[in-house]
């Protein structure tokens, strides 16, 4: 679950490739289509969201991703509002995932050099709320209901962290896959080799969590007792 195109790639795609490789069924969801994030003049709105999905389904073919869901929300514009919330629980409620992943909704800084973009910490905000407690409730979005849309409740909610987590994931196997899926987004990377931070940023989670590549997260178990 993320804001743009791309989000995906940059943060946890290794992690993502390795569930696809174990079995897992991967499911992308993506708010915006990342339209805003040009700077050449003269493209219309409908081709800028044609190229921006083309390459995160490219990145996702890459990663062994089951699905790219755009929700199709205007780009720079997201806001973690009710309307938005709802359509990430239909989400939910269709696909019934084990597992979400988002960035954190709480997080202005991703570094000294880089504010993290009000999109994703709305995207974070909604989606966090959206997997508790709206999705699993059976008196919220009852209209759901006539749809075939239950209830539901993930087990567990990952968290994508830039520094610390409480775990790490071991990505060395798929980390060609992750810079690979990156380099699809040529409309964003341009000219930059993506490949050199993707392996700076994975070495120092790496070193965090004793393991040559990694990705780092928080895991919050839903389904724990409280004691
Ligand atoms: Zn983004």
């Amino acid at each position: 679950m993320a804001a743009h195109p791309d989000d995906l790639e940059f943060s946890c795609a290794g992690t993502l490739a390795l569930w696809a490789r174990q079995g897992t069924k991967v499911i992308y969801l993506i708010c915006t289509s990342g339209e805003a994030g040009f700077d050449q003049p003269n493209l219309s709105r409908e081709e800028r969201i044609a190229i921006r999905e083309a390459e995160q389904r490219a990145a996702a073919e890459v990663l062994g991703v089951n699905q790219v869901v755009f929700l199709r929300e205007p780009d720079g514009l997201l806001q973690p509002n009710l309307e938005l919330r709802r359509k990430i629980v239909r989400e939910i409620r269709r696909f019934q995932p084990e597992a979400v992943v988002c960035w954190d909704p709480a997080v202005l800084w991703i570094s000294d050099s880089m504010v993290n973009h009000p999109d994703h910490r709305a995207a974070a905000q909604a989606t966090v709320d959206a997997v508790f407690p709206s999705a699993g409730l059976l008196y919220l979005h009852e209209d759901f209901l006539a749809e075939g849309l239950k209830p539901w409740k993930p087990d567990r909610l990952v968290i994508v962290r830039f520094d610390g987590g409480d775990t790490f994931m071991d990505i060395e196997e798929t980390i060609e896959l992750k810079i690979a899926a990156m380099k699809k987004h040529k409309s964003q990377i341009k000219e930059w080799d993506p490949e050199p931070f993707i392996r700076k940023v994975a070495e120092r989670q790496g070193r965090a969590g004793g393991m040559k590549y990694a990705e780092a997260f928080k895991i919050i178990q839903l389904h724990k007792p409280l004691v």
